[in-house]
C-alpha cells in the first residue's frame, strides 16, 4: 500500500509514505495520522 503524503515526517520520502506497515481504514492519514514523526529531531538530538 502506497500512501501519498506531504507532511514533514520522518517516513515520508519524495511525497509518498514510506511507513507500509500503516494501516488506514478511512480518510486521509496526514490530518491525524498516529504514525507521525517528525523529522528534524530524530538527527538532531542523536550523535553517535
Ligand atoms: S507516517 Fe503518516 S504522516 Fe508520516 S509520511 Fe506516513 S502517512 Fe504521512
Amino acid at each position: 500500500m502506497i500512501i501519498p503524503c506531504s507532511e514533514k515526517c520522518f517516513y515520508q520520502e519524495e511525497g509518498l509514505c514510506t511507513l507500509t506497515q500503516i494501516t488506514i481504514s478511512s480518510g486521509t492519514p496526514l490530518e491525524d495520522c498516529p504514525y507521525y514523526r517528525e523529522k528534524h529531531n530524530e538527527k538532531k538530538g542523536t550523535k553517535k
